[in-house]
């Protein structure tokens, strides 16, 4: 083998071993940062909304309100506490899905029952901001990959839609395939993303408006797990959005992926 493989100096041999200890290095601290910042936002989202239960349940208790005044409290309360859920649902999904990329179950999956289920679950937010849905949907319409994790995919794609047009407008989902590729495209008529913010809606807790998307319960997570999500499925994702009409997130996968 030494005859057939030439085996330079000792120097060549320890510059290359320093090179990749110093790659290594780097690549920890890399991970490591992203830790921190992962954990420092988390608690910053956390203490906001402790602060503003503390803060209402503090107010109400110093003397007695109304029967008005003491809803009003209540259903703060209850707003940050749905919002706490939420981040830490979503919180554990990432910390728990991200790691092992691998592993993720791959079946084939009906695609149409996939998205009535999406349906019934976003049904009763649909009905509230009359949003008009309609399906563009090839049959059959086919995808291999993991059902729970394209499940969580289309409900945060959806929700964002809903969440983010005004009352009565439009969303469409549309599907078709392309090569050996299947689109899968989400497009609103809401309040769309100014250009200088498209390239960062993928980076967790990044959110536009911030005071906005608090106020409909937004926590900045949910594009880093639909991207986590696409990419495990060796997909891309992509946002074309333009203020004030609309946005278009579109989903590219193969159509049998191994
Ligand atoms: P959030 O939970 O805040 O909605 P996301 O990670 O899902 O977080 O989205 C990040 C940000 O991108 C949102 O805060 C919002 O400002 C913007 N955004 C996402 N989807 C849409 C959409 N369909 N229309 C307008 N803005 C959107």
């Amino acid at each position: 083998l030494h005859e057939r493989l030439p085996i330079e100096g000792p120097e060549d041999e320890l510059q290359k071993l320093s090179k990749t200890l110093n790659g290594m290095i780097d690549r920890l601290e890399d991970s490591f940062t992203q830790i921190q910042q992962f954990t420092s936002d988390v608690s910053h989202e956390l203490r906001t909304s402790l602060t503003i239960i503390r803060g209402e349940l503090d107010v109400a208790l110093i003397r007695s309100r109304s029967e008005e005044e003491y809803k009003r409290v209540l259903l703060t309360v209850l707003e940050e506490v749905i919002y706490l859920s939420e981040m830490v649902e979503k919180f554990l999904f990432l910390s728990r899905n991200t790691s092992n990329e691998n592993q993720i179950q791959r079946n084939l999956i009906d695609g149409t029952l996939l998205f009535q289920s999406v349906n019934k679950h976003l049904s009763s937010m649909i009905a509230k901001k009359q949003i008009e849905l309609s399906f563009q949907i090839p049959q059959p319409f086919i995808l291999y990959g993991d059902e729970d994790l394209l499940r969580r995919l289309f409900i945060n794609l959806m929700e964002n839609a809903i969440k983010y047009t005004p009352e009565g407008r439009a969303v469409e989902i549309k599907v078709y395939t392309e090569d050996k590729f299947i689109h899968i495209e989400v497009t609103d008529q809401g309040i769309g993303i100014p250009a200088e913010h498209l390239p960062f809606i993928f980076q967790r807790f990044y959110r536009v408006d911030d005071s906005r998307s608090r106020s409909q319960g937004g926590t900045g997570l949910g594009l880093s797990l639909c991207k986590w999500i696409v990419e495990a499925h060796k997909g891309i994702i992509e946002v074309r959005s333009k203020p004030d009409e609309g946005t278009r997130v579109i989903v590219t996968v193969p159509i049998l992926n191994n």
